[in-house]
């Protein structure tokens, strides 16, 4: 069940919904299968940088994840992709092609951080603590590779370490 609550303030900036027009935004955002919103919560100037943000996770980092998951996109070039890259390790050396989803060993990789230092009632830090968490998004990974062939697969991921910073 879809649910919406009325803000009626920016929940970046704090921006007066009675002064400046505010936009819907959902809780968690609608490409990675979120349908909750909140009304009137976030001004066009929050707006223009949270997009960017999430563009940049939805599609670049986690797009090949969103397509193997099934997770709704506005943009039909992307809900239409059959396909995904892997590399294969052969005794000619690693062969670049697309695999069909059905056939791709998917894997998600990223970064978990630790808490919020605040919330365990230790002052704040500079420091980011965390771990790196790699998770098969099939049951049959271990199928999907070995039908893959060759000596071992590289699934590619556009991960930039500068984002988890
Ligand atoms: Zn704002």
């Amino acid at each position: 069940m879809t649910q919406s609550r009325r803000i009626d303030r920016c929940i970046f900036c704090g921006a007066d919904g009675a002064i400046i027009e505010l936009k819907r935004e959902h809780i968690i955002p609608f490409a990675l299968g979120g349908q909750d919103t909140l009304l009137e919560a976030s001004c066009g100037a929050c707006e223009d940088i949270t997009k960017k943000i999430e563009d940049y996770c939805c599609r670049r980092m986690f797009g090949d994840v969103r397509v193997h998951l099934k997770m709704p996109s506005r943009h039909k070039k992307n809900s239409k992709r059959t396909h995904l890259p892997i590399e294969v390790d052969t005794d000619a050396g690693m062969e670049k092609g697309d695999v069909p989803v059905t056939d791709h060993p998917g894997m998600l990789c990223t970064f978990a951080y630790d808490l919020p230092t605040i919330l365990l009632g230790i002052p704040p830090t500079d420091q980011i603590a965390g771990r790196v968490v790699m998770k098969p998004l099939a049951e049959d990974f271990r199928e999907r590779v070995i039908k893959q062939g060759g000596k071992g697969v590289t699934i590619p991921m556009n991960h930039d370490a500068e984002m988890y910073a």
